[in-house]
C-alpha cells in the first residue's frame, strides 16, 4: 500500500485519539444481535442556530411549542450518531460524518474508530441513509482523499440521482446551495465506486433498505435483522427527541419536505412501535439506540444506552 498523507494522517490521528481522549467519549453505545456487534460512534455534535428548528414551527404555535418541548433560544447542539455494524470479517458503517470541512465541532469519525481500534481501512462497507453534509462529506479527506479507501459504497438510487442531477443546484434554493455543491463534488470524487440500490434491497445480508423520503427525496432507513428485536437505522427520518416523537407532525430542522416528511415519519413510527424494532436515530441522545413507544395518540423515545 502507498504511504500518503491520509496514511500519516490518520497514524498519528490513532496516537492523538490513544492519548488525549477518553474512551467513553468515543465508544457511545452497544448492542448485540445474534452473532452482530452494533456500536453507535460519536462524530462530534453539530452546532446550529436554534432557529434551524423554530423557524419551521408555525408561527402561531411557535411560542408553546417552544415552552413545552424545552427548546433552547439560541443555539442547539446535536450529537451525531455513526452506526457501526461488525459480524465476522464485516466492518459496515452508515453514513461517514462530516469529514474536515463542515464544522469544527463535527468530523471526527475517524479519530473515534481509532479510539476503539478501527483503521479507515478496515472498513469493508459503508451505506448512505442521504447526502447531506453531516451524514455524506466524512467520505473525503482534508486532501479529497477517499477515507474509506477500500469500503464498497452504496447509496440509494432516487438519493443518488437527485444529488448529481444538474439542476438540483438550481431547483433546492438558496439554502441548500452549498449543499448541493458538497454532495454533488464528492459524489463525482468516487464516482461508480458508489452503488445504488433500491428500496427493499438487501444492502448487505440481513439488513434491507426501507424507503423514508421527505427530509431527502431518497431518504434511506436500513433494518437490521426482524421485527421484535431487530434494529433500524433510521437516520434524519426523526431528528430531534425534543418534540419529533410528540409531534411527529411538525417539520424537523432540514426537512426538505415537510409534508412527505411528516407523513414518512409517522407511518415510521407506528412501524417501530407496533412491529418492536430498536431504532438508531442518528441526532438522538444517549447514543441514539432507543425505542419507539407509543404514548397517548403520539410516541415517546425510550433511550436503551448500552
Ligand atoms: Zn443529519
Amino acid at each position: 500500500m502507498p504511504i500518503t498523507r491520509r496514511l500519516v494522517l490518520s497514524a498519528s490521528a490513532v496516537l492523538a485519539a490513544g492519548a488525549l481522549l477518553p474512551r467513553r467519549l468515543w465508544a457511545v453505545t452497544t448492542l448485540t444481535l445474534g452473532d452482530l456487534r452494533i456500536d453507535t460512534v460519536s462524530d462530534g455534535t453539530l452546532e446550529l442556530p436554534a432557529s434551524f428548528l423554530t423557524d419551521r414551527l408555525p408561527e402561531a404555535e411557535r411560542a408553546e411549542l417552544i415552552a413545552r418541548y424545552g427548546i433552547p433560544a439560541d443555539r442547539l447542539v446535536n450529537p451525531v450518531n455513526v452506526t457501526l455494524m461488525r459480524q465476522g470479517d464485516r466492518v459496515a458503517l452508515f453514513d461517514v460524518g462530516s469529514g474536515p470541512d463542515f464544522m469544527p465541532t463535527a468530523g471526527k469519525l475517524t479519530e473515534a474508530l481509532a479510539a476503539i481500534g478501527i483503521a479507515p481501512d478496515d472498513v469493508t462497507d459503508v451505506v448512505f441513509t442521504h447526502a447531506h453534509p453531516d451524514h455524506l462529506w466524512g467520505l473525503l479527506d482534508e486532501f479529497d482523499e477517499p477515507v474509506f479507501a477500500n469500503a464498497r459504497l452504496q447509496m440509494g438510487a432516487a438519493e443518488h440521482a437527485f444529488w448529481t442531477d444538474p439542476a438540483t443546484p438550481a431547483a433546492i434554493g438558496e439554502a441548500g446551495q452549498a449543499f448541493a455543491a458538497g454532495a454533488a463534488r464528492r459524489l463525482a470524487a468516487v464516482g461508480d465506486r458508489m452503488q445504488r440500490f433500491e428500496p427493499e434491497a438487501e444492502v448487505l445480508p440481513g439488513v434491507r433498505a426501507v424507503a423514508t423520503p421527505g427530509h431527502t427525496p431518497g431518504h434511506t432507513s436500513f433494518a437490521i435483522g426482524a421485527p421484535d428485536g431487530g434494529v433500524m437505522v433510521i437516520g434524519d427520518a426523526i431528528s430531534n427527541a425534543m418534540y419529533a416523537f410528540a409531534r411527529p407532525d411538525l417539520p424537523g430542522g432540514g426537512d426538505q419536505d415537510a409534508a412527505m416528511a411528516a407523513q414518512t415519519r409517522q407511518a415510521l413510527m407506528a412501524r417501530l412501535a407496533d412491529e418492536g424494532w430498536r431504532l438508531i436515530g442518528y441526532h438522538l441522545p444517549e447514543g441514539g439506540i432507543g425505542r419507539c413507544v407509543r404514548q397517548g395518540d403520539a410516541y415517546a423515545f425510550v433511550p436503551e444506552a448500552g
